[in-house]
């Protein structure tokens, strides 16, 4: 207890933030116990917190692997802008000059670095070795470890040999970090590191703030692409396209269209590949035109949108790249187009380079769950995480375009019963297309092959129930009446559930599309992450930011993230001490960078005449109430109740709850121009005089004893009026 108290006071003082996300605590603790330390997390689940906090905390150095020189330096002076000291962080690399190495050495052998990032082909060289070994080591990290899994997305030779380096120089605890979920690299990982007794912390892969779209590719998909980035104007956004041709073909047509955009694959030179970059991560760039070539370990947090001009090769690369939206946990937009017809290409395409059979048919399975995952009308949400083996429990994400279209549920139990009548007739020795071919009674060269046309099932479903096999299938696997067998590419089993599903068929539901509502592209997007604050002083803060990035030559979001500013807009910190209460500040920070803010804050604070909120001003704000102080702000500003809830996305009596939560705290509220908006005068003082008079706030004893012609909103109302008026 008294440890973890003094974990958060480091995180506090350290990062400036007031609690840890999710399993970073366990996995801190960990580490400073001496385990060795798995950690699966997602993109933007907060993994280089779990080792820089220990690394600040323990005595000695912390060596850091991690594969991208490009981004060792925006590293190092992201944990450096947290620290008062530019010892405390140092990279090698083979991009450094003599001079620059000399000072790395004589920090390190001084003791004053605490963490060490070392790339892993520097590692391998004799003199890092030997400088090495004369330090006193406290752990290693090994970021991105899925690079040393041939199954990863991202196979780097050189990491397989880090664990013999690491003994080389001498045992120490080993964190590993990856982002990849599948059993199999998880397996490959913990082998070639020596650490398969390692501690492993493997946190849920749902990315709530993550809204996920999937449009069909129609002839005007473009101009609906350039329209979204228009509506998005100002925000960072990365645009994927499956060719370099694509690439440079996009960038130019944003930028025809006025739009900052800026490209990126491996066919540019290097120079240039890095500028562009750099021009992303420093804002003079919006948008992104990119291969999958762009993107690990771009640890820009707010990114606003990630679009997929081409659906990808697997979920697995679209969970990736969609990953890195909304890293900071707030908006984050990602939104496909999809088109049969491309996935078809793309099969051909990666086949026809020569592979071997089982390398055709891994391929082909990965695509056809794209496909499916693009036109399936299950929430995307609980599909993505079903393919990571991860049960999401929810009926419906609200937040995925499935889940904002207006569905319907249908009946199934009959399709069910053909799909596992077929799986068992089939030997449970087919995938789910064969299922469906045999249950729609194609006469394809297997079925004949197999003299499958005589089975019982075969053509068993009738033309206008073919179209829902597919989601039937889905459903079924993520309701297990069925599983897919991994180690035979997706050859359907049945299940014990759907073993006795057959002996005793149940109610069976599928999600399907109401064709009777208005289609896709009405959908409301969600409102974005907290757009509450000032937007005109967020802006200020912003163009500031930007304007000391560029003196010190540093990203903007290392300087303060876009929360954070979004806080100060909010909050209005007119001095050092009140900035270091923002979220994601901290002491540190708040002197290092935080002079020119104050000043920008207050002067505006005084132009504007900005009634700073007594009692919220120097408060450390935890997340959960900035929806209740950014209500009380608008409120300050006299905005209407409809045009509050419609900004939180709140309905009116969600947003009337947030209300009562504020003032039962004890905090007061003026509503005045929001009752004489609503309510005549005579009611009002009806409902006043009564809770007046009343021993109880109780609200339906007061409706009750009001009568029907007041409504239970007037009565709520009139009921925050007077708490906030006369008990506070
Ligand atoms: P990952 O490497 O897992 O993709 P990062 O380490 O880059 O993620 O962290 C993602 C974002 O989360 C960063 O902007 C980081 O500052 C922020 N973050 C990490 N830990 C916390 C925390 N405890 N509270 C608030 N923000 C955090
Ligand atoms: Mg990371």
């Amino acid at each position: 207890m008294a440890n973890s108290l003094r974990l958060t006071e480091h995180l506090k003082k350290h990062f400036g933030f007031d609690s840890f996300k999710a399993t970073q605590k366990e996995i801190i603790q960990s580490i400073i116990e001496g385990n060795d330390t798995f950690v699966l997390m997602p993109t933007g689940g907060g993994k280089s917190l779990c080792y820089q906090l220990p690394a600040l905390m323990l005595e000695g150095t912390a060596i850091v692997i991690s594969p991208l020189i490009a981004l060792m330096k925006n590293q190092v002076d992201a944990i450096r802008s947290y620290t008062e000291k530019e010892s405390t962080a140092h990279y090698i690399n083979s991009s450094l000059n003599k001079a620059s190495l000399e000072q790395v050495k004589a920090d390190v052998i001084s003791g004053q670095t605490k963490l060490l990032y070392v790339a892993p082909e520097s590692l391998t060289k004799q003199d890092n070795i030997e400088l090495l070994r004369q330090i006193n080591i406290s752990f290693y990290a090994v970021d991105e470890a899925h690079c040393i899994s041939e199954w990863g997305h991202d196979f780097r030779p050189e990491y397989r040999r880090i664990r013999t380096l690491m003994d080389e120089i001498g045992t120490k605890p080993i964190i590993a970090l990856t982002a990849t979920a599948t059993p199999k690299v998880q397996s490959d990982i913990q082998k070639n590191l020596g650490m398969v007794n390692a501690k492993v912390y493997k946190s849920s892969f749902n990315r709530e703030n993550l809204y996920y779209e999937v449009r069909h590719k129609n002839s005007e998909f473009e101009k609906d692409m350039i329209r979204f980035i228009k509506q998005h104007t100002g925000k960072t956004g990365i645009i994927y396209c499956m060719s370099r041709t694509k690439v440079d073909e996009i960038t130019e047509l944003l930028k025809t269209n006025n739009i900052k955009a800026m490209a990126y694959h491996a066919g540019m030179d290097s120079i240039q590949r890095s500028t562009n970059q750099d021009a992303f991560l420093n804002e003079d760039a919006d948008v992104i035109v990119a291969t999958i070539a762009f993107g690990m370990g771009i640890d820009k947090p707010d990114v606003r949108f990630v679009i997929h001009h081409d659906m990808p090769k697997s979920l697995e690369g679209y969970y990736q790249e969609t990953g890195r939206a909304g890293r900071d946990g707030g908006e984050g937009l990602c939104i496909a187009y999809y088109d049969e017809k491309d996935m078809e290409k793309l099969e051909k395409f990666l086949i026809s380079k020569n592979k071997s059979v089982n390398e055709r048919e891994i391929i082909k399975q990965l695509l056809s769950d794209v496909s499916e995952f693009s036109r399936t009308s299950i929430c995307r949400r609980k599909f993505l995480l079903h393919y990571f083996g991860e049960v999401y429990e929810q009926a419906n994400c609200c937040n995925c375009d499935n889940c904002k279209r207006i569905t319907k549920q249908v009946e199934a139990k009959d399709l069910l019963l053909n799909v596992l009548d077929a799986i068992a007739a089939l030997k449970e020795k087919f995938p789910a297309e064969y299922v469906i071919t045999i249950l729609s009674g194609e006469e394809t060269a297997d079925v004949t092959t197999y003299k499958h046309a005589d089975l019982e099932e075969f053509g068993s479903v009738v033309e206008e129930d073919k179209e829902k096999l597919e989601t039937v299938i889905r459903q079924a696997l993520i309701d297990g009446y069925i599983s897919k067998d991994i180690e035979n590419l997706g050859v359907l089993k049945l299940t014990t559930k759907g073993k006795s599903f057959r002996k005793k068929p149940t109610s069976f539901t599928i999600q399907m599309e109401d064709a009777s509502e208005e289609s896709s592209e009405d959908v409301e997007l969600k409102g974005s992450g907290g757009g509450a604050s000032d937007p005109i002083l967020f802006s200020m803060l912003k163009d500031l930011r930007k304007k000391i990035a560029k003196k010190l030559d540093l990203p903007p979001y290392v300087i303060f993230q876009e929360q954070s500013l979004n806080d100060m807009a909010m909050f209005y910190p007119v001095t050092i001490s009140e900035l270091s209460n923002i979220s994601g500040v901290g002491q540190n920070k708040a002197q290092r960078y935080g002079a020119e803010f104050v000043e920008l804050i207050s002067s505006y604070v005084k132009e504007n005449e900005i009634e700073r909120p007594e009692d919220i001003r120097i408060r450390i704000v935890p997340n959960k109430s900035k929806l209740k102080v950014s209500i009380v702000q608008l409120i300050d500003r006299k905005v209407s109740l409809e045009d509050i809830a419609n900004n939180f996305n709140l309905e009116f009596d969600e947003l009337l709850d947030e209300i009562e939560g504020i003032v039962y705290s004890g905090t007061k509220i003026n509503i005045d121009y929001i009752i004489k908006d609503l309510l005549d005068e005579e009611q009002t003082e009806e409902i006043f005089e009564y809770f007046k008079n009343s021993t109880t706030d109780d609200l339906k004893t007061a409706i009750e004893a009001l009568g029907p012609d007041i409504e239970e909103e007037e009565v709520r109302l009139v009921r925050i009026y007077f708490l906030s008026d006369v008990a506070n």
